[in-house]
């Protein structure tokens, strides 16, 4: 395999499941640092903030600078100051959202936005849901975290913001613009920030049409493990392949 510069692990399905550690991936991961290779992480979670990224990771074991960590919120909210700069920005969704707006300058209002901005909310209610049907149906544009249907756990898979946000729009007529995985926005912003090639950095994850997709979406190497949603015998049926396919890291 070849070396990199910029090793991009995804973190549900392959660092960590719920609150368990992957052992392979967590050995992977100490290797680098080791080697004076310090990881990014990479996940669609949009539900948590850098700081409580951080910890699940030194709960598995991981000491991740909080500057090499990437959630779809703090792109979302990176998005979001760009191209709606000054309008009114609703949200639905948990802290890692609220706070990652609110460190881009936009301050959410209750009512009458411009702009919908949707990630995961674990105390989700219908009021919430239906309130956000009609904001969108007023003419507020959508933009979701993500689209992942569902994310592995300890437990089983359980609904991830995908399957809410596609109920949202299907509810209102309109297809939410994407920000997290399989949109290669999270690794546009890497390279920007710490200056990387394309050529330099590797896409590491589960997920094919998350994760693998990004990579390729944004036109760096790839690595499938087969520690969460998408088998290997799934990945070898698809069109694009990743660049390498491994078991466990
Ligand atoms: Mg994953």
């Amino acid at each position: 395999m070849r070396e990199y510069k910029a090793y991009c692990f995804d973190l549900d399905g392959t660092v960590y499941r719920g609150k368990k550690g992957i052992a392979s991936a967590i050995t992977f991961i100490q290797r680098l640092q080791q080697a004076g290779n310090e990881p990014f992480y990479v996940t669609n979670n949009a539900s948590k903030t850098r700081e409580q990224l951080q910890e699940a990771l030194m709960a598995v074991g991981i000491h991740a600078p909080l500057e090499h960590i990437y959630s779809s919120a703090l792109v979302t909210a990176k998005y979001v100051a760009i191209h709606f700069k000054d309008k009114k920005v609703a949200m639905m969704g948990s802290d890692g959202l609220r706070q990652a707006l609110l460190e881009a300058g936009i301050k959410p209002v209750e009512d009458e936005p411009e702009v919908f901005v949707m990630g995961i909310d674990r105390k989700l209610d219908y009021m919430a849901l239906a309130k956000a049907a009609l904001f969108i149906q007023k003419g507020a544009i959508f933009i979701a975290t993500n689209q992942d249907i569902k994310f592995p756990t300890e437990y089983g898979f359980l609904p991830g913001n995908g399957s809410f946000a596609r109920l949202i729009g299907d509810v209102a007529d309109v297809e939410p613009i994407y920000i997290g995985k399989p949109s290669s926005a999270i690794l546009d912003i890497i390279a920007i920030e710490h200056g990387f090639s394309k050529e330099e950095m590797v896409m590491i994850g589960d997920n094919y049409d998350t994760d693998i997709m990004c990579g390729i979406n944004f036109g760096c190497d790839t690595i499938h493990v087969n520690t969460g949603v998408t088998p290997t015998n799934v990945v070898l049926e698809k069109e694009q392949q990743p660049t390498y396919i491994v078991d466990t890291l």
